[in-house]
């Protein structure tokens, strides 16, 4: 098993983004406005062989996590899930009307949040009865969705297999009690296990579970415990994030108690606690994170180098844009990325004017392409092929800056620089943020501005 020691760990310790996007989000412009969109949709819609993603945001939550770094509205109000479910459809009204006609069907179809399962199990069933009608799906597409177990009933999963749900993802973090109380985050292994064995039941075929390392309290004997009650559960797939401290963005992460939270040696440890565990549980580290079960369709696009990375996450499903409804929700079509408006009544507005309420966006050019393609090739595969990106001789003049950033990482043994290309070290693939940041022409001078650092820790 990997260890970094101290003195490296704290040398790669910097701020840097995920890379759900190249450019990243911070560099997204608000003078990409309705009109650009619009030409965007207009083109994509032309392009009738090749297939869309789509993406829903529901933003409400009945409490706040105080980790929690998503764009989230906290209501206990069920009047507003019906107001939303009408909205988002009459957004779906609009791009459909932008895109024109068109023969292109929906390969992965995704909700996200928020909480998806804020909506009560009817308008889980309108909105996506309704997404469908406008936006069908090709055969065999990915439906899935994120769920909070504290919130979901078995008449959600009734619902929601139902209609065509196969895969779900549900947030644990970690199931200490201490831990559970420093985040805000009370919930019971027993509710967990339950939800997972009613999504069985009901014909899921993949269950993943999401937890987080780095929490305030979090020890190695107490993560230790969650892993072991994870592994209980068998779930198909695991994503183990770093937690995100961006307490000048997310204000409410100062509610918990800095103090308690672990180091950047003892994150790594916690990893490698994961690690060990989840290995153990015969499951394979896929990408940046994630896990899944060697049977895994993950696990076999991931040996043969056909893993993506979306705003997502991983997916085996490729699909070059992605449609995106919902207050803050980003999609990608066309080579450029937008963002909707960031709060519901302004984006309601917009949508209930007939318009589409982009807030900001950005259009890829050409460098952005090719620097895309290698960040993907980093994050997905952990090596790049020179031949694959021009050519050994075209590379190096094109990325000789990187490349020299890179010497250094290969001195620290976090990759290997042959004469066909890079490979990434098992150090390195703890790393891989710092790898895909020496290829950002944006980074410099981006990483911060008058509020603080614009993105979390690498470590
Ligand atoms: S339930 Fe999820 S989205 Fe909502 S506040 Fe908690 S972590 Fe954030």
């Amino acid at each position: 098993m990997v260890t970094i020691d101290r003195e490296l760990l704290e040398r790669y310790d910097r701020p840097g983004p995920r890379y759900t996007s190249y450019p990243t989000a911070p560099v997204w412009a608000d003078s990409f406005g309705p009109k650009d969109y619009e030409a965007r949709l207009a083109a994509a819609g032309r392009r009738d062989e090749e297939p869309f993603s789509l993406y829903v945001h529901i933003p409400y939550c009945e409490s706040m996590c105080w980790y929690c770094a998503c764009s989230v509205v906290v209501s206990k109000d069920p009047e507003k899930a019906r107001r939303y479910v009408d909205t988002v459809l009459q957004e779906a009204d609009i791009v459909s009307r932008h895109l024109g006609e068109t023969g292109r069907r929906i390969l992965q179809h995704h909700w996200g949040g928020g909480t998806p399962t804020f909506l009560p199990p009817a308008e889980c069933r309108r909105l996506f009865v309704g997404l469908c009608e406008r936006f069908p799906l090709e055969p065999g597409a990915e439906v899935s969705i994120e769920v909070d177990p504290r919130v979901t009933t078995r008449e959600h999963l009734e619902v929601l297999a139902e209609v065509g749900f196969h895969r779900i993802s549900m947030g644990v973090q970690d199931f200490d009690p201490e831990v559970q109380e420093a985040i805000n985050r009370v919930q019971s292994f027993e509710t967990t296990s339950k939800l997972v064995e009613d999504a069985r039941a009901l014909g899921f075929d993949s269950v993943n579970l999401d937890l987080v390392y780095g929490l305030p309290y979090q020890g190695e004997k107490s993560f230790t415990r969650t892993l072991e009650l994870v592994g209980e559960m068998q779930p198909d797939r695991v994503a183990c994030y770093s937690y995100a401290h961006v307490p000048w963005l997310k204000k409410h992460q100062k509610l918990m108690p800095e103090s308690a939270m672990p180091t950047g040696e003892q994150k790594q440890a916690l990893f490698r606690l994961a690690l060990e565990a989840l290995i153990g549980a015969d499951m394979e580290p896929i990408g940046m994170d994630h896990f899944a079960r060697s049977t895994d369709e993950l696990c076999t696009a991931a040996h043969a180098g056909s893993l993506h990375r979306n705003f997502m996450g991983y997916t085996t499903r490729v699909a070059e844009d992605m449609l995106s409804f919902g207050v803050t929700s980003i999609g990608e079509v066309d080579g450029a990325f937008m963002q909707n408006i960031k709060d519901v009544k302004t984006w309601r507005q917009s949508v209930e004017n007939g318009e589409l309420p982009t807030h900001r966006g950005h259009r890829r050019s050409e460098d952005d392409h090719r620097r895309r393609r290698i960040i993907l090739d980093l994050m997905c595969r952990f090596r790049l092929d020179y031949a694959d990106h021009g050519g050994r001789e075209m590379f190096k003049q094109r990325y000789a800056d990187a490349l020299e950033r890179l010497q250094v990482m290969a001195s620290d043994g976090l990759l290997s620089i042959s004469d066909d290309g890079l490979m990434v070290s098992e150090t390195g693939k703890l790393l891989i943020r710092n790898l895909a940041m020496a290829f950002d022409a944006y980074l410099p001078g981006q990483q911060s501005d008058d509020e603080g650092p614009k993105f979390s820790r690498t470590v």
